[in-house]
Formats: C-alpha cells, sequence, structure tokens
C-alpha cells in the first residue's frame, strides 16, 4: 500500500509539472492514467502448415501482408495495470499463453493482468502440433509449428517489456459505432442447422473502441472489436483477413497510432460475401470506417476511477462420451476426421480406463475500468449469445459500457450456448471432432460459465 501511495504521489507529482499543458492537463485528474502501445511482426518466414481449414493439404506460400502483435499496456495510478496482446493468430493456445504468462513476469505482469486475444485468421500458421499429428500430417510442419510458438513467444514478451517500460500519462477514452458485415451462418434446414448465411440469427454488429491519448492529447492507440470469424479467405498466402485490413488501414489514416483487434463472440458469425481478397479488404475497410465513426460520435465516454483486473478458472463438463461400440462403430465411418477422434478417444479409453469429461481450464477474465467500462475476456470460440447475454445483464443503470472479447487466453475450440447446443450443428458439437475432446459440452455449460462472470464482475467492482 505504501509502494502504491509512494507511486501515486510520484505519477501526481510528474503530472503536475512534467505534463505539458495540454486538454488533458486542465486539473482534472481523475482522467489520468498510464499507457503505452506497440507492434511486432510475427510473420513466419518460411512455409508453415496453416490452421484454421482441416481441409488444407500444403503448407503456406507467401504472404499477403505481414502479420503482427499488438500490446497495450493501461495502468491506474495506483499502478494496477492491464496489459492487452492481440495478434493476428488463429487462436492462442494454452501453450503459447504459458509460455508469454512465464516470461512476462520479469516485467512485474502478473497472470490475472495479461490479456491474449487471436484475431482468428483462418490465413494464419497452425499452432497445435499434437492436432497436426493426429491429423496425419507431415510431421516436419508440427516441429516447425512448435519452433514458431517458441519463436512468437519470445518476441510477444520482450515486446510487452518494452512497451511496460515506456507507460506515459494517458486518457482513455471509449465510444462505439457498428458494421454490419457479421451475419449469422446457422441456418435452420430440414436436415438441420448447416453452415450457411442466416439473415435473420442473432448477431453483434456493435464496433467497441478504446482511444488512448497522450498528455499533449495526441492519439496514441487505437483498441476496437466487432464479433465476426475471419473468414473471408482461405488461401494459401499469410494474412490477417478482415481484420489486418482495418488495422492497417488505420494505421495509414493515423501515421504512429498502433491499431489493435480484438475479436469478439463470433463463433457463429461469418463475413458475408467472402472467398476474395477484395472482399477481405471490403470488410476491413468496413471495419475501419466503423472504429473512424466511433472515434468521431459525440457519445464519447471518458475512463475515469482505478481498473480492477482479474482472471479465474470456471470448470465445464462434456455431455456423457460415446461407449466402446460406439467409439468402434465410428472407426468404419467415411468420414477421415470422425475416424481419427474415434481413435483418440478409444486411445484414451484403453490408457486411462475413462473418458475424461471434466474440463477444468476455462478462464474467464474481468477488467473494471472506475465505473465506466467492464472488459469481459472470453476463452474459446463463444458464440454471439455470450456477448449479447453479459452486455444485457452486466451493463446495470449506472451507464456502464460493457464490451465482450471471445477468443481470449484458450482458444480450445467452441463454446455454445445452451440454445445452440440444444439446435445442434457445428457449433454445438460436430466441431469437436477436430479435438481431442470427447464431444458437446452438457447442457450447463452457458449458465456455468455466465454464473463465473457475474461471480467474477462482482468480486471486481467490489473492490
Ligand atoms: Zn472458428
Amino acid at each position: 500500500m505504501r509502494n502504491a501511495l509512494g507511486l501515486m504521489m510520484v505519477v501526481v507529482w510528474f503530472w503536475q509539472f512534467a505534463a505539458p499543458q495540454s486538454g488533458l492537463a486542465n486539473g482534472d485528474d481523475s482522467c489520468c492514467w498510464l499507457a503505452a502501445a506497440g507492434a511486432v511482426i510475427i510473420t513466419p518466414t518460411e512455409p508453415l502448415w496453416m490452421g484454421g481449414y482441416a481441409a488444407r493439404d500444403k503448407p503456406s506460400d507467401g504472404k499477403v501482408h505481414d502479420l503482427f502483435a499488438k500490446v497495450l499496456v493501461v495502468e491506474d495510478l495506483t499502478g494496477h495495470r492491464l496489459v492487452i496482446v492481440t495478434a493476428d493468430l488463429l487462436g492462442i493456445t494454452r501453450e503459447l499463453r504459458t509460455a508469454i504468462e512465464t516470461q512476462v513476469q520479469q516485467y512485474g505482469v502478473g497472470r490475472e493482468n495479461l490479456l491474449l486475444n487471436a484475431s482468428h485468421t483462418h490465413c494464419g500458421p497452425a499452432l497445435r502440433s499434437d492436432r497436426l499429428l493426429r491429423l496425419g500430417i507431415d510431421a516436419r510442419y508440427a516441429a516447425l509449428s512448435q519452433q514458431y510458438v517458441r519463436l512468437i513467444s519470445k518476441r510477444i514478451a520482450k515486446l510487452v517489456g518494452e512497451v511496460v517500460s515506456r507507460i506515459e500519462p494517458a486518457r482513455l477514452v471509449y465510444s462505439y459505432a457498428r458494421a454490419g458485415f457479421a451475419m449469422n451462418r446457422r441456418l435452420p434446414t430440414e436436415k438441420g442447422f448447416i453452415n450457411s448465411p442466416n439473415p435473420d440469427g442473432p448477431t453483434d454488429h456493435q464496433v467497441p473502441v478504446l482511444r488512448v491519448e497522450n498528455a499533449a492529447g495526441e492519439l496514441k492507440s487505437i483498441l476496437f472489436g466487432y464479433a465476426c470469424h475471419a473468414t473471408t479467405l482461405s488461401i494459401q498466402q499469410l494474412c490477417g483477413d478482415y481484420p489486418g485490413f482495418a488495422q492497417q488501414y488505420l494505421e495509414e489514416a493515423h501515421p504512429g497510432v498502433v491499431a489493435l483487434f480484438m475479436n469478439g463472440c463470433s463463433a457463429d458469425q461469418n463475413p458475408y460475401p467472402r472467398r476474395t481478397l477484395d472482399l477481405a479488404r471490403q470488410h476491413g475497410r468496413a471495419l475501419a470506417n466503423g472504429v473512424e465513426t466511433a472515434l468521431m460520435t459525440k457519445n464519447q465516454k471518458q475512463l475515469r476511477g482505478s481498473l480492477k483486473v482479474d482472471l479465474q478458472n470456471v470448470t465445464l463438463r462434456f455431455a456423457d462420451p460415446p461407449t466402446r461400440s460406439e467409439l468402434e462403430k465410428e472407426l468404419a465411418s467415411g468420414n477421415k476426421y470422425i475416424r481419427i477422434h474415434a481413435q483418440g478417444l478409444l486411445d484414451e479409453l484403453d490408457a486411462r480406463g475413462e473418458i475424461q469429461i471434466i474440463f477444468d481450464h476455462f478462464p474467464i477474465q474481468v477488467a473494471q475500468f472506475g465505473n465506466d467500462l467492464t472488459l469481459v475476456g472470453i476463452c474459446g470460440e463463444a458464440v454471439v449469445d455470450y456477448s449479447l447475454r453479459c452486455k444485457k445483464e452486466l451493463s446495470g443503470n449506472s451507464g456502464n459500457a460493457v464490451w465482450v472479447a471471445g477468443y481470449c487466453n484458450d482458444v480450445f475450440g467452441y463454446l455454445p450456448s445452451k440454445r445452440v447446443l440444444l439446435e445442434g450443428g457445428y457449433e454445438a458439437g460436430a466441431a469437436m471432432r477436430y479435438t481431442a475432446f470427447p464431444g458437446p459440452f452438457d447442457e450447463s455449460v452457458e449458465s456455468r460459465i455466465v454464473a463465473g462472470i457475474h461471480e467474477l464482475v462482482l468480486k471486481v467492482r467490489s473492490e
């Protein structure tokens, strides 16, 4: 406490005597934060196997543009810190998260203060060497993937240290606008829910934006979000898809500014139309326009007060797994992925005598900025219901804004709501065949996660 007070006094002294006179230095010290941002290229330098589409049959072949990891560090005047890392990657694996988490401890960044988010570009390198091996892909690429994860973990951790070392007085402003290219992709048909545009399905078209200005009132970084799969493209060139283009366009329009994209709860949202580079650019432009609109809207909320951050694991359960005889039948399936999945579970049955149905590594993270903004980070590929429900239930009557990011910290696979689980289809459970998990979550999945989020939000708000 004495250290925190000491730091506050030093910062206030710095603020009073060192900050240039500007809109920020008008004696309104409630707007004072410390912040900085930076970026590093994480484009692989040799052909790697790519993630996102199981049907790929060759490694990457060059790039459309570079892939980046970016870091935004925000700290309140008592030293409470949030480090946001965004990356043009398909996911954040547990291995990558652990490697970064371990290395950034030296910079005073604790586990609960570190939020990692993947843009979910489907034109990035595959990060799960175990999955590549399970799918029968040349072992050379599994080894290269492991090397790549080690390399970028070092590069990202180094960037965190560098950005932490140059935080400066800042003002944080939240605003939002909208972009319309995301559409629900779960179309109900007589044969069940299929992956196809569903203009009547739920969406979240909000574009939340956090503007970071320095003491002189200059724009330094822009954190922005959108809930849409980064699946415009399925090409063999490395590319950030629409989030990569949106970040590029914002940085071109605001030289020297770091633009960071955080994907939302977009498991069941696709960009439409899609499949050409020109469309990826168009969606990127649409999102960048949404961000520019948020930056100019009259409805700007300056964030005040202190920062509280916490991270906790929630325990989930899978539905009862298939029996041995059901799995043995699946070995005769015409679908290669069903056969591989069944064999993996049979191997687990042989080795352990049972199939694990407890999933005890589901981190949820909350950052509370005064009474103004709650940022919720959910792991996995969460469907849009999580975002819509959290915004409704956590906003309250105080005007506190709520921003929900998916694809945070451990992107293990799909995360259905109870509605989606009961409806069935790809996001409900079929996608699990590409993982080592036994099958769909059980029906308690949404209530367990939402209860965990409420508990954590209550905790940070009452601290
Ligand atoms: Zn996905």
